[in-house]
Parts: C-alpha cells; sequence; structure tokens
C-alpha cells in the first residue's frame, strides 16, 4: 500500500471508527447470531488477488458488526467492563504505525523507559506505596492481562520460596478470580495446592480463616508460598481486609499479590483511598486501566515492590540477545518481566490517556459511575420485589428478585433481550444474582435510568 493509499484508507478507518462510537449508543448491544452465522459470510479460501479497501470497510458493517457484542454501548453493564476513549484508541494507532518491539532497552528505549515512567505516574495518581515506583528496587511494567500479572507473581513467589515444588502452597477467597486458579495449573501445581479460604457474609476473605489454612499447612510441612487478595472481586466488588491479610502473609514470609484488577481505579479518587489501606506490605499489585481508565484492552499494570524474585525467575539471556546496556545492569529489560519476549508499546495509550483527561478528568468519570451504581442500588432497595445480593461498594449492583431464582433470570432474560442493555449474573450463596456494573464510557444518567425501567418492567 502506497503512502497517498495508505493516508486515504486509514483516513476512511477512523472515520468509520468515530462513526460506529457516534452510533453504538442504537445497535442492539447483545448480538442475535447463531453459531457459525460469522463464518458462513465469509468465503472458505482467503482472496487470491489483493482486494479493494473499501470492500473491507463495508464488509466490517455487513459481516462484523452483526456478530459484535457492544462493549462500548452506554448500555453494556455486564461482566467489568472493557472500556475505551478516543485518546486510547489514537495511541493503538500509534503503537501500531512505529511497529516496535520493546523487549529490551536497546531495542527502542523510548518503549521501556516512558513504560517506567507511566507507571511510576500512575502509582503516584492511585496512591500507591513508594515501594512500586521504578525508583527503588521495585517498579512497573505492563501486561496483557491480570490472569498474566497473577501466573507472574505466582512464578516470583515460587522462586522466592525456593522450596520443592510439591510442598507450595497457594491462598485466595472462594471469590478470587478463576486466574488464580489458572495460574496454579501453569506454574505446575497441583489444583490441592491451592487453598480457598471462606469469605465472611459480604464477600469478603476471612483472615482468620486464612490464619488457620496457613497454621495447618506449617505444622503438615508445606510451604506457605503465595496469597491472593482481592481489592474487588469479580462477582461482587467485595474486598479483602488487606491488613490483615498481609500481616498474615509477612508473618509466614508468603508472597502476597494483591488483586485490584476492576476497583484499583478508583483510588485514582482520595474518597476511595481507604481500598490501598495496608498494601505497603504487599509484595506485587496489579489494577486493569483495560477495564475502567478508557484504556482500551489490553492494559493490566503490573507492580512489583522488589524486582528481583520476578526477574530472577524470568529471566533467560541467549547469547543473540545480549547486548551492552543489559550487561552494563543499568537499565530495565521488560522480557524478564512477563512470560513473552516479544511486547508491544502499550505505554503509548496510557500516556495519551492520561495527558488527554488529566487526573481531574479521570476522577471525575469515576465518580459519575459510581454515583449512578449508586442511583441504582437506591431504586433497588426502595422496591420491595428486588432485594440487593451484596453490598455495594463502588460501581457494581448485585441485586435479585424476593420471588428466587425463576422471576431473577426472568430480570436478566428480559434486560438482555431488550436491545437496550446488557446484564450478567452470578451466584451467591446459591442463589441467582443479577449484576449490572456501571462502567462504559458513554454511560449517563438515562441509560442507568433506563435499565431500571427494563428490569423493573419485567419484575
Ligand atoms: N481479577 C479480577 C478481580 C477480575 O475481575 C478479572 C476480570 O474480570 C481478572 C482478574 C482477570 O482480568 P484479565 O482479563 O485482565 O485477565
Amino acid at each position: 500500500m502506497t503512502s497517498a493509499a495508505f493516508r486515504r484508507h486509514a483516513h476512511a478507518a477512523v472515520d468509520w471508527v468515530a462513526d460506529y462510537l457516534d452510533r453504538v449508543a442504537d445497535l442492539p448491544v447483545v448480538p442475535t447470531v447463531a453459531p457459525g452465522d460469522i463464518r458462513a459470510m465469509l468465503p472458505v479460501s482467503a482472496p487470491r488477488h489483493g482486494e479493494d479497501f473499501t470492500d473491507v470497510l463495508a464488509d466490517l458493517d455487513q459481516v462484523i458488526v452483526p456478530g459484535l457484542m457492544h462493549w462500548q454501548s452506554p448500555g453494556f453493564f455486564g461482566y467489568f467492563p472493557s472500556n475505551s476513549s478516543a485518546p486510547s484508541i489514537i495511541g493503538e494507532l500509534l503503537s501500531a504505525g512505529l511497529g516496535v518491539q520493546g523487549m529490551l532497552w536497546s531495542t527502542s528505549p523510548a518503549c521501556t523507559e516512558l513504560e517506567s515512567h507511566v507507571l511510576d505516574w500512575l502509582a503516584e495518581m492511585l496512591d500507591l506505596p513508594a515501594a512500586f515506583r521504578s525508583d527503588g528496587p521495585g517498579g512497573g511494567v505492563i501486561q496483557d492481562s491480570a490472569s498474566s500479572a497473577t501466573l507472574c507473581a505466582l512464578l516470583a513467589a515460587r522462586h522466592r520460596a525456593g522450596a520443592d515444588l510439591g510442598s507450595l502452597t497457594v491462598y485466595s477467597s472462594s471469590h478470587a478470580h478463576s486466574s488464580v486458579e489458572k495460574a496454579v495449573r501453569i506454574a505446575g501445581l497441583a489444583p490441592d495446592q491451592l487453598r480457598q479460604v471462606e469469605v465472611d457474609d459480604a464477600f469478603a476473605m476471612r483472615a482468620e480463616s486464612l490464619a488457620a489454612l496457613i497454621a495447618e499447612d506449617l505444622a503438615a510441612g508445606r510451604t506457605p508460598t503465595l496469597v491472593v487478595a482481592a481489592l474487588g472481586t469479580t462477582s461482587t466488588q467485595a474486598v479483602d481486609p488487606l491488613r490483615k491479610i498481609a500481616e498474615i502473609a509477612r508473618a509466614h514470609g508468603a508472597w502476597l499479590h494483591v488483586d485490584a484488577a476492576m476497583s484499583g481505579t478508583a483510588t485514582l479518587c482520595p474518597e476511595f483511598r481507604d481500598l490501598n489501606d495496608g498494601l505497603e506490605l504487599a509484595d506485587s499489585y496489579c489494577v486493569n486501566p483495560h477495564k475502567w481508565m478508557l484504556v482500551n484492552f489490553d492494559c493490566d499494570a503490573f507492580f512489583v515492590a522488589d524486582r528481583t524474585a520476578l526477574t530472577t525467575a524470568l529471566s533467560v539471556v541467549p547469547e543473540y540477545l545480549r547486548n551492552a546496556a543489559s550487561d552494563s545492569g543499568a537499565v530495565i529489560d521488560y522480557r524478564d518481566w512477563q512470560i513473552p519476549l516479544g511486547r508491544r508499546f502499550r505505554a503509548l495509550k496510557l500516556w495519551l490517556v492520561i495527558r488527554h483527561y488529566g487526573v481531574e478528568g479521570l476522577q471525575r468519570h469515576i465518580r459519575h459511575h459510581v454515583d449512578l451504581a449508586h442511583e441504582l442500588a437506591g431504586w433497588v432497595r426502595a422496591d420491595a420485589r428486588f432485594e440487593l445480593a451484596a453490598p455495594v461498594r463502588l460501581n457494581l449492583v448485585c441485586l435479585r428478585h424476593v420471588d428466587g431464582d425463576d422471576a431473577t433470570q426472568r430480570l436478566l432474560d428480559a434486560v438482555n433481550a431488550s436491545g437496550e442493555a446488557f446484564v450478567t449474573h452470578t451466584r451467591l450463596d446459591g442463589r441467582l444474582v443479577l449484576r449490572a456494573c456501571v462502567g462504559a464510557t458513554q454511560t449517563q444518567a438515562a441509560h442507568v435510568r433506563r435499565l431500571w425501567d427494563l428490569i423493573a418492567g419485567a419484575a
């Protein structure tokens, strides 16, 4: 493609994206296609000759859009959000345009140094402990996902424990994200080396149960290796008692990883910083700007208080990657902080988002979502047909119909068949629960009101 054609087509593609974001509120949030429908519209084999770019754009409308769940719709209240913004999209475009691969400092110094620097900004913005900044033994790195961060934390913890693999034990609450279980499997531990700690009435980890499980394991000669505390669980946004957990983990030399994938973004606002109480005792922490900070997927910020165990666990230096800068020890080589070797220039989009909105702009956005979620919770509380199924802490509302699971299922079905909104479910104490998370970039009060009308109308 010539430079002139690239300009023309790229401008058309950007126009297409801008139009998409302008009209996404009017598209049905949930696709209605059946399995195989999209493939049936695609040619069996690749085109033999290059095609006109205009035809490709036309196919986006005809083939791709009908098969999308519109995560950027203001009516998207499902799972946790994966929100986005124009500056982030531009950052992604620039990253693709530059096409650098930042595995080593020397393979693009700006890629590494911008990442370290922006993560230091982020640590300050989220009021994280100073140990997570890159000017000491610790520092931050961008991972693709919180799942990778948890795996890296486990690999570092496994390395630091230095004990026989079969003796290692890992602890998280029974409400921790499934990525903990997956990390345990990938790290070569048996499923029964993961201890699921009981939760309290608010679905947060019981610290005393953690202490009891650790004591039991120590008595049996096992090595408590990793504790994962969640600041905002996936089902209910429950917050584990971090300080108590941290003290227990520290007393027994276990690595403490804090998973704040979704909810950590709230600590941009001083009024939500109680979430971080005890974080100075943690070994690692992660938050996903790709969930709630207007940075499009993928961008997980993973911080360690001391990088030694992580980089020792993950560093392998073949001859063909050796270079003077790495040998000097004066630079960060992020390939040693993650599973793959290669890495994209993700810091660009985080940088653009922070520079465009500023801290205050991002705070406004978080407060707006939290206010809207609390407004929805207020309507639930005031209506005798419904009950809140979990405390509403930030921007997630868990509710059910008082008549039981069938009635709650009807609410879910009605909302999701409307085309105007999308919610997902969980189960709490065996009972079906509708989860509504307010976090899409375009969501305004009218969209939350419409969601409530749909729920109330189906009761
Ligand atoms: N941790 C928590 C608390 C989550 O809610 C999620 C996803 O929703 C994850 C981890 C996994 O996130 P990722 O998709 O970035 O791996």
